[in-house]
């Protein structure tokens, strides 16, 4: 690998990770560019498919001895590379900025910080779990599925590699990550996390590349189960050829979730939830599967909402508390959106301040409030992921569950109200993967993923680790 000038952090000059041995990547070579300033960071050398077959290999040789390693080996393992990550905090901030553009704090706290707290809590989580519980004339035990091969995005390039990872590793799993190709950096500062860590040979491995080596992982015959987090439209076409052998499958997709604001609310709460929801939707550049990108709101509350999103949004600066978008490619799309929904009769709110100060270079797009927004339009239907928020207005409480549930996707959603038995009767009502009340905090040991297109099982805490297991019956 190649470094420019501009990279102020060393990473290890390899493509692939195997059995616990850095390789040169015989693959293709891809520029890594920093969103900000548009400039190359790093030239990395990716694998090859063959180099994917061996790490496949690898992972299936360390199975056997991984599975057979107790839970409490296992969890130390996770604790270890806990620790590890918050050793290496710095190098691994200093990546994600780069290849992210996220801001220092945003990298250090959520995309950094994140992932250390989700392996000590799937550690702590492991000691709940029923591995093995007598049911009948039965004793049912849980089993690893066997070799995972883990595709992630680049949204959050620690963090969701790090979910699959702990889950896969408590289960007794061995894993081969191929993380996305624009993220290929913070990847190789897990992978020497890991070796720094001591985690035994061949239980992770990492392999570099873009779709094609993805490919590959997943149209080999020796992997148990994929654990795909990314697009519907990837995770839907790679997922069916995974089942077609009867593999198992995680997909982790899109989102378009809704933030609720009942009719109960108080100035405060009503204040309390737009700061709030721009705050969530606006998370990461918009670049977030689980934001709420829909904002709900009862339509004598219309003029009142629209006053606070003009006072909050200007908090909102690109360059300032924003990082840029991944790519031109994903601002372009941000953009097309918004044309997109003007054209269809939305108004829309833009910080005119914040658009003076956004910078010219690097791909920053100014966030975006779209008011009358139909809930059946493209905007409100589909993910755009970008700093864009659509505010529908509704009737009753029977309209916003309606609109809530209208779309194809059931990721994320929340509910205000200053009465919490009520938000949490509408909460039961949402067909999506978690539900937050009135802004409640992100829990690392609750269950995370989708309903209907966002996905098929569950990542994170008990759940995340039963899912990578098969149970099985003994009967006596
Ligand atoms: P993407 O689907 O294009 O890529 C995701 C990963 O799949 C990358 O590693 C990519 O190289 C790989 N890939 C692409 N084509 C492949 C193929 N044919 N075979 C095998 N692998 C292939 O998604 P993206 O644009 O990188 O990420 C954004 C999407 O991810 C958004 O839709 C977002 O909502 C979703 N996402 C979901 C979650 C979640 O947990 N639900 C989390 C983050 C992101």
């Amino acid at each position: 690998m190649t470094r420019h000038e501009n990279t102020p952090v060393p990473v290890e000059p390899h493509g692939a990770y195997v059995s616990g041995v850095w390789q040169p990547g015989a693959g293709e070579t891809r520029t890594v560019v920093d969103p900000r300033t548009e400039l190359p960071v790093a030239e990395v050398s990716e694998a090859s498919p063959e180099q994917a077959a061996a790490a496949v290999a690898a992972a299936a040789e360390a199975g056997p001895a991984w599975a057979a390693t107790s839970v409490e080996e296992r969890a130390q393992a996770l604790r270890a590379l806990a620790a590890q990550l918050r050793q290496d905090a710095d190098e691994l901030r200093h990546l994600v900025v780069q290849e992210l553009g996220a801001p220092d704090a945003l990298a250090e706290k959520l995309h950094v910080g994140l992932p250390a707290t989700v392996l000590d809590a799937t550690a702590e989580a492991a000691g709940e779990i029923a591995w093995q519980r007598r049911i009948g004339n039965s004793s049912v035990e849980l089993e690893p599925v066997g070799v995972v091969a883990a595709i992630t995005p680049w949204n959050y390039p620690l963090h969701q590699p790090v979910a699959k990872l702990a889950g896969a590793l408590m289960a007794g799993c061995t894993m081969v990550l191929k993380p996305a190709e624009q993220s290929a950096l913070t990847a190789l500062g897990l992978a020497r996390a890991v070796d720094r860590a001591g985690l035994p040979a061949g239980a992770f491995n990492l392999v570099l590349g873009g779709p094609e080596i993805g490919a590959a992982l997943v149209g080999d015959p020796r992997v148990d189960m994929l654990s795909f987090t990314g697009s519907t439209e990837v995770g839907r076409r790679v997922g069916a050829q995974v089942v077609e052998r009867c593999g198992r499958v995680a997909l982790e997709l899109g989102g378009k979730s809704p933030s609720i604001v009942l009719d109960d609310v108080s100035d405060s709460r009503l204040e309390a939830a737009v700061k709030v929801t721009l705050a969530n939707c606006f998370l990461n550049s918009g670049q977030t599967c689980t934001a709420w990108t829909r904002l709900l709101v009862p339509r004598s509350m219309a003029g009142r909402v629209e006053e606070l999103l003009a006072t909050y949004l200007a908090r909102h600066v690109p360059g300032v508390t924003m990082g840029p978008l991944i790519s031109k490619e994903q601002a372009e799309r941000a953009e097309r959106y918004v044309a997109g929904a003007l054209n269809q009769g939305a108004r829309m709110l833009r910080d005119r301040e914040a658009e003076a100060r956004r910078p010219r270079t690097g791909h920053y797009v100014t966030p975006v409030v779209l008011l009358d927004v139909d809930p059946s339009s493209q905007v409100a239907q589909e993910e755009v992921f970008g700093p864009v928020l659509s505010v529908i207005a509704y009737g009753d409480e029977r309209e916003a569950v309606e609109i809530a549930n209208g779309t194809r996707y059931g990721l994320a959603a929340c509910v205000w109200s200053d009465d919490e038995e009520r938000a949490t009767a509408v909460a039961r009502r949402i067909r999506s993967g978690q539900v937050d009340v009135n802004g409640g905090r992100f829990n690392p040991l609750a269950p995370f993923g989708g309903f209907k297109s966002s996905g098929i099982g569950r990542e994170l805490g008990v759940f995340g680790v039963e899912h990578f297991c098969e149970p099985k019956s003994i009967q006596y």
